[in-house]
């Protein structure tokens, strides 16, 4: 494979039929390791001047993917020279003892960023336990003043998953400015934060959800596709406007392994660029969460 972190594929008989002959493939895995090294160039520099950058992860119950998330988080931390203290509870914890927790790390001047990793358990209240954080160790950004910062337009810890996004588009050097984007999907985690930074940018964005009317005819006028819904290959080829960017945040385990929310063979002949899965956002939303963590222990969530 080359090693360009845009690579292209060439079509295979220079027809349609084939891959579109300017298709590029948004490596998420490539750029995100060219984010990390950057990142652990400035965590050496900082641990040189006696700041050793650490990151608070709060893992409740046993929950298997939410064991696999936190994994990678820790990874990602070793990997860049921050330290990770993980806080591993019973699934029976009770919400003032993990109340307790979170206002300890609030106040421990070793820790910079924290993270709870959700879903919580369902007898806990994952509101309150957002609140109860201090915005300035908020490194996922979903504390409500993140939140309401990001969608006034003010600077914020701004969430890794849709921040990831971003940073893929402007990596591929495409203008967002101007470019009719549609959002598929309408979470607090991805599909709403990734519209407003789009809307930030000068795009004009379309949000949609399983309610929308006409959903293909809408994806169709899209220069951007984000699609973030959680049902495998949803997305397929007569919805893509020939030349589009498809941005894949899907995550869906299927017999046949690990496929995204776009049919991506398919969806491949029409795009510009496309995000594969495994490889494309997952990684970007990791490296996000180090980058955050690094402007935590700056001190600002302005910078
Ligand atoms: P949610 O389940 O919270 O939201 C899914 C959204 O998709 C909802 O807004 C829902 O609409 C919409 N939707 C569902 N069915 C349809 C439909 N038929 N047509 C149009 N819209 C529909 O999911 P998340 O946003 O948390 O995650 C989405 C996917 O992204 C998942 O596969 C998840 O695993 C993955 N993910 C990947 C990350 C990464 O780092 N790569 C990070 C976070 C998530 P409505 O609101 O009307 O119900």
């Amino acid at each position: 494979m080359n090693s360009s972190p845009f690579y292209m594929l060439k079509s295979n008989n220079n027809t349609h039929g084939g891959y579109s002959l300017s298709m590029k493939i948004l490596d998420g895995k490539k750029i995100s390791a060219e984010i990390r090294s950057s990142i652990r160039k400035e965590s050496e520099e900082l641990k040189a001047r006696g700041v050793n950058p650490t990151l608070a992860v709060v893992l409740i119950g046993e929950d298997p993917a939410s064991k696999v998330y936190v994994g990678r988080k820790e990874k990602g931390c070793e990997e860049v020279g921050f330290t990770s203290r993980k806080y591993a509870l019973p699934v029976e914890t009770a919400q003032e003892e993990l109340l307790a927790l979170v206002k300890k790390l609030n106040e421990d001047k070793d820790v910079h960023g924290i993270l709870v990793q959700f879903p919580l358990p369902g007898h806990l209240c994952q509101t309150a336990i957002l609140a109860a954080m201090a915005p300035e160790k908020d490194v996922d950004g979903f504390h409500a003043l993140n939140v309401g910062r990001l969608f006034s337009g003010l600077p914020c810890f701004e969430p890794c998953t849709p921040k990831g996004i971003i940073k893929l588009i402007e990596y591929a050097g495409i203008t967002i400015e101007g470019k009719n984007a549609v959002v598929i999907g309408r979470s607090n985690i991805v599909g709403k934060p990734v519209a407003a930074m789009l809307l930030a940018r000068n795009a004009t964005v379309t949000i949609t959800h399983s309610k929308t009317r006409d959903l293909a005819e809408i994806v169709r006028q899209a220069d951007i596709v984000v699609a973030a819904i959680g049902k495998p290959r949803f997305v397929t080829a007569d919805m893509i406007k020939e030349g589009a960017l498809v941005i894949d945040v899907g995550i869906n385990r299927i017999p046949e392994g690990l496929v995204g929310d776009v049919d991506y063979e398919a969806v491949s002949r029409k795009a510009s660029w496309i995000t594969p899965v495994p490889g494309g956002v997952g990684p970007m939303t990791i490296a996000m969460l180090l980058q955050n963590t690094l402007k935590a222990v700056k001190g600002n969530i302005v910078g």
